[in-house]
């Protein structure tokens, strides 16, 4: 009798048994549409066999074994290893870990269809999309993309417009374009060489990626804010396409991709370059993955999901900002996406680079002791460009009016009669993050969660930034009655409010979640900010990752002692990687920038050591206090989280499973506590934390726990084990 054993996307720990008389040992990889329960299922076919603990009554028969694609054994390992490592059914992190179009049943459209790819002809060249006239918009849009970038493909341009895909097989009728066999073999036209010759450093760290471009090494780029790391990527990335390899990097931003793809279309103009992110449709993102699975696109860019994405060829991975929390997935598989990138460099025994100007506290310490290879690059890439002089405002000697001190303006005041920009950075969306009554002390706070609702006046809405609850501005208190209601504290549309009031001539320009929500927003927004439009930027930490504005020369931090004194002990690792990102989007050319930090506590050993851009002595400051505390780096940790209706069956459900835990050696169980955000989407929260010097003893402690976590009848807690967890 043959067996095989199927992965479905169900919370059950193990793979299903089929009889299968047709299947063959090949077929693994292969998917398969299953009965279970009431429905069928398809799933992925993970091993094929001739026995089973299954009775054989019980025991039920495949339907069919879809034979279009394959999974590679490589892919099916790395979601072993996730299952294994983060505790979570294997089912669910095979089914999650693909393309959602991959669970219909009926075959895979268009599986054999290759996408063509497009560049200008030398006729093409000649025309200006201007010269256009206004009728012929979406061929101006794509003569615009095609000077800029170089190539597009029908995905893209389907993008721009859904006719575009059409208007480009006309402007191949009118000679102006060719389709580009960008697929398949080494691409034919590599321009490995940037027009500025690289720096000393840059030099250096290539070829010592280059030496040992054959084989795993993790190598921490750790180069500071314009040091000039993305010509370093470019360039190992030149070296492993022209040997025929593909090459994965992962941003964490889907806001930070675009960026980048343009930087790589061209610079690789006939490279087939694909991007994954979250915001694809089913069908693009089965294209992409198809793409990357029979080996045509040798580049994939992407946020953490692209992680799993099939690359036969795979020749070197790129995580850039790994410093960067979200890469970690914070529910389902609560994956590190930068960890099981090095697990699948190491797989398949090819180099990864993790870039940062403010390594992980983690990364940090594996490079210093020799774990990882640190690269580092030290000076900025651009001539004459240096490190913004960082400055702190006493804000006991500067009172603040609306948020803002007297010197910040003055210093607004002075960029604005130069014409160059500033940027005010608050990290807090919203007008105020508090509505108070005077008369009472009633705060508006949300009925699902413990948390404060901010108040939004331009959409007259008070809301909850951990659930989304939304509800109308109260006219009146609902406790007293008393009108007077007082918005407390500053966001982003606030300061950009005063800012409008101090400088009525200067063009504003507010950047948060809620001004980009739109597809397309952030491109906008971006070509304002360096077309010149704009003179004062108002944001929150989106626009502190990675980005490059040239003309930026000031940058205002409010508010950002919150976060000195908080009990999360990564707290301060993040508010100091995040200031020197803050620091770093300024100076970024000849025209030297400075930054003004207002504080209550200048004298702060982390603002000292942000003054002298010195990330290596406070890292090392951090990382004696962690030793001494035992905190990670120098512990591993797992967390129980638990969610119910009620704390006390929470708190219960996490003491059972205390109870249940066998004692072991150097494994540390903490009581059970709420956490942090007590209650959120009408569910109280606890966790219980485990804790161990050697990762190898805390996943031996883990595996035999999880087993009997699983046998504690709880119908009403939600729980979920978080393996290396960033959020308490
Ligand atoms: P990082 O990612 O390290 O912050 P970038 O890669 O964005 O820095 O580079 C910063 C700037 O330096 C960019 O404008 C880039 O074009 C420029 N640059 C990179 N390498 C060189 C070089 N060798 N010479 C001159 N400019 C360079
Ligand atoms: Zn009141
Ligand atoms: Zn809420």
């Amino acid at each position: 009798m043959v067996v095989i054993r199927v992965a479905l996307d169900v919370p059950i720990d193990t793979l299903f048994d089929y009889i299968a008389p047709d299947a063959v040992l090949q077929d693994v990889g292969f998917r398969v549409r299953v009965p279970f329960g009431k429905r069928f299922m398809i799933g992925i076919i993970m091993a094929v066999s001739h026995d089973t603990q299954i009775s054989s009554d019980k025991l039920k028969q495949a339907e069919t074994i879809l034979r279009d694609i394959a999974l590679p054994p490589v892919l099916i390992d790395l979601f072993e290893f996730c299952s294994r490592y983060y505790h979570y059914p294997i089912g669910m992190v095979v089914m999650n870990g693909l393309p959602s179009r991959m669970r219909n049943v009926r075959p895979l459209a268009r599986s054999s269809h290759k996408l063509s790819l497009f560049r200008l002809t030398d006729l093409g060249r000649t025309i200006a999309p201007s010269s256009l006239s206004a009728r012929y918009k979406v061929k101006q849009r794509l003569l615009t993309w095609l000077n800029e970038v170089g190539t597009i493909n029908q995905i893209e341009a389907r993008k721009i417009s859904p006719r575009a895909p059409k208007i480009l097989q006309e402007m191949q009728t009118q000679g102006w374009l060719k389709p580009v066999s960008g697929t398949g073999e080494p691409p034919l036209e590599i321009s490995p060489f940037c027009a500025v010759p690289l720096t000393t450093e840059q030099t250096i760290a290539i070829s010592a990626i280059q030496t040992e471009i054959n084989q795993f090494n993790t190598w921490l780029l750790h180069g500071i804010t314009g040091s000039g790391k993305t010509e370093v990527y470019l360039q190992v990335t030149s070296l492993l396409l022209a040997r025929g390899k593909q090459v994965l990097i992962l941003v964490p931003e889907i806001n930070l991709t675009p960026q980048l793809e343009a930087i790589f279309r061209s610079r690789f103009p006939s490279t087939c370059l694909i991007s994954l992110h979250s915001k694809l449709t089913p069908s693009e993102r089965m294209e992409g993955w198809l793409q990357s699975q029979r080996g045509e696109a040798s580049i994939v860019l992407g946020t953490r999901l692209a992680i799993f994405t099939p690359l036969p060829k795979l020749g070197l991975i790129i995580v850039d900002e790994e410093h960067d929390q979200s890469f970690k997935q914070q529910d389902g598989l609560r994956y590190s996406a930068r960890d099981v990138a090095i697990f699948r460099a190491k797989q398949a025994n090819i180099p990864i680079i993790l870039g940062s100007a403010t390594p992980s506290l983690e990364s940090y310490h594996n490079a210093i002791t020799g774990r990882f290879r640190l690269l580092r690059m030290s000076t900025r890439a651009v001539k004459n460009a240096v490190l913004p002089p960082i400055h702190y405002i006493d804000t006991r000697t500067h009172p603040l009016t609306e948020g803002l001190s007297e010197p910040l303006l003055t210093a607004l005041d002075n960029y604005l009669n130069l014409q160059r920009q500033s940027m005010v950075f608050i990290n807090r969306r919203g007008y105020a993050p508090v509505l108070l009554c005077k008369s009472c002390a009633w705060l508006a706070s949300c009925p699902r969660c413990a948390s404060r609702l901010v108040v939004h006046l331009k959409q007259k809405a008070l809301c909850c930034h951990y659930c989304g609850h939304n509800e109308a501005l109260p006219l009146a208190c609902p406790q007293c009655g008393d009108q007077d209601l007082m918005p407390f504290g500053h966001g982003t549309q606030r300061i950009e409010t005063a800012l409008e009031r101090f400088f009525p001539n200067a063009r504003i320009l507010r950047v948060d979640r809620d001004t980009i929500r739109r597809k397309g927003d952030w491109q906008t927004i971006l070509d304002t900010i360096h077309d010149r439009k704009v003179d004062i930027l108002v944001g929150t930490q989106l626009l502190a990752k990675g980005h490059n504005f040239p003309h930026l020369s000031l940058v205002g931090v409010l508010n950002a002692d919150a976060s000195l004194y908080s009990t999360d002990f990564r707290a301060e690792e993040r508010l100091f990687a995040q200031l020197m990102q803050v620091a770093g989007r300024t100076g970024r050319t000849e025209i030297a920038g400075e930054v003004l930090i207002q504080t209550e506590f200048p004298d702060h050993p982390l603002y000292g050591a942000l003054r002298q851009h010195d990330y290596d002595a406070y890292a090392r400051l951090l990382l004696k206090e962690r030793e001494i505390t035992l905190f990670p780096p120098f512990s591993y940790q797992a967390l129980l989280n638990a969610e119910a209706p009620e704390m006390t069956m929470a708190l219960a459900f996490l003491n059972d499973a205390n109870a249940l835990a066998k004692p072991m050696n150097s494994i540390e169980i903490f009581d059970p506590v709420p956490a942090q955000m007590t209650r959120l989407k009408g569910l109280e929260r606890a966790h219980l934390l485990v804790q161990s010097p050697s990762r190898k003893r805390l996943q031996f402690f883990l595996s035999e726990w999880y087993t009997k976590l699983r046998q504690i009848p709880n119908r009403k807690v939600r729980w979920a084990l978080d393996v290396d967890p960033l959020e308490f």
